[in-house]
């Protein structure tokens, strides 16, 4: 066997696919948010990045860089253990309690990131459970399919916030049966929402667990920013809220918050928790101040919504396909891969502006589209830039508009 060959023409089939990964190499400038410096083959260049997750801005916040230089100073880089063996600092404590207030639920737990929270949450939950059923949404994150998959419950998939097909697929299965819905609330490709209350609602009648990802709505939605689930007065009913410190957090962390109990179940029994180095106390640190802020800054929320709402509607103006997203996230179709990184690529290289392409597997084939995330940041004046450098690309490249859709 050619092991080099073998793995060489893999590749070769995603470059020939034009869905070949291409990371772009990017210094982001602390204070001129979404201001970039782009490092390309020895030359420097300034870009608006209109493609973060840091969907507030809060990483270069200055509330939140002063509590992680504070806390570096304090108690230095890194934690030093497993949360087991040294590594649970008063930060992580305290994070822990923000978060479960955040949430109202009575514990939290953290962990290195959203990606493992998922993995070890599901994965125990639903391990532990005997004859445990899963119900899916066919959408969720690839992190949530790898922690169904790790616990080898029996798994079935509804269609996308398709409440009746969920409630078919309850019916059918053993009214005795340990049961799961796992869902997210935002749905962070095309922009639309889960129906929470009615999932809710299923999950009391056929006596299931409910599992809500918050990852693309924790810091944005919802009066203290708790998330969609706090927005639609449902908070309480959902069984175990997941999310992130990566996003609207503006750090890196990733976290669970629910009952005493289902939190001390995967505390004790997940090995992605026990086994692996807590986060740095650094990070906590910024993550509890940013949490902390943005409790009592609806007004960020407001201007973020205003700033989404503002992008979609000067793209439609223009006869540019905006995806009917109801949130923050908007994308635009462009149908193809290649045309999809060509069109990136000339927004980069020519006009300085930065939104990565977003193809299959990430999205199904034939919806290929570049996902803009404008943030409260983005002036009139980025956006007035954008909508006219995009309305040339469209006619330069071919690309479908409205009315050719
Ligand atoms: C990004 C993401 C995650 C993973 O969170 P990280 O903190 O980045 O690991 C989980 N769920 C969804 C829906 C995501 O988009």
């Amino acid at each position: 066997m050619d092991y080099n060959r073998f793995f060489a023409d893999q590749i070769l089939a995603l470059k020939k696919e034009g869905r070949y990964r291409v990371f772009i190499d990017l210094a982001r400038q602390a204070g001129a948010f979404p201001q970039a410096t782009w490092h390309d083959a020895g030359r420097k260049n300034d870009v608006v990045v209109w493609c973060s997750n840091d969907y507030l801005g809060m990483g270069q916040n200055p509330v939140v860089i002063a509590a992680m230089e504070d806390a570096l100073h304090k108690v230095g880089a890194g934690s030093g253990g497993t949360r087991n063996i040294s590594g649970t600092t008063h930060y992580h404590v305290e994070l822990e309690h923000e978060l479960a207030d955040w949430h109202g639920k009575e514990a939290a737990l953290l962990f290195t990131s959203g990606y493992t929270a998922n993995e070890a949450a599901l994965s125990t939950l639903a391990g532990l459970l005997p004859g445990c059923v899963i119900f899916s949404d066919e959408l969720n994150h690839a992190s949530m399919i790898a922690g169904i998959r790790a616990s080898k419950a029996q798994k079935k998939i509804f269609r996308h916030n398709d409440v009746e097909h969920l409630e078919q697929l309850l019916r059918e299965t053993d009214p005795d049966a340990p049961k799961l819905i796992a869902f997210e609330s935002v749905y962070s490709m095309d922009g639309d929402v889960a129906p929470i209350k009615e999932i809710c609602d299923l999950a009391e009648k056929y006596n299931a667990l409910t599992y809500l990802d918050e990852v693309h709505a924790v810091g944005m939605y919802g009066a203290r920013g708790a998330g969609v689930a706090e927005r639609d007065g449902q908070m309480h009913r959902v069984s175990m809220i997941e999310g992130t410190l990566g996003k609207a957090v503006g750090v890196m962390g990733g976290y669970i918050a629910a009952s005493g109990v289902l939190v001390d179940v995967v505390r004790s029994f997940a090995s992605s928790f026990i086994f692996t180095t807590s986060l740095s106390p650094v990070l906590a640190a910024g993550a509890l101040a940013s949490i902390r802020h943005l409790k009592v800054h609806n007004e960020l929320r407001v201007r973020h919504q205003e700033r989404a709402n503002k992008l979609k509607s000067m793209m439609k103006a223009v006869s540019l396909p905006v995806m009917p997203s109801v949130t923050h996230i908007v994308p635009l179709l462009v149908g193809n891969a290649p045309c999809c990184k060509r069109a990136s690529d000339m927004l980069l290289q020519e006009f300085g502006i930065y939104v990565q392409p977003i193809n299959y597997p990430t999205v199904p084939r034939g919806t290929e589209r570049l996902r803009f995330t404008p943030s409260p940041l983005h002036t009139d004046q980025m956006m007035k830039d954008l909508v006219g450098v995009l309305a040339h690309v469209w006619s330069v490249h071919d690309i479908q508009k409205y009315a050719a859709a």
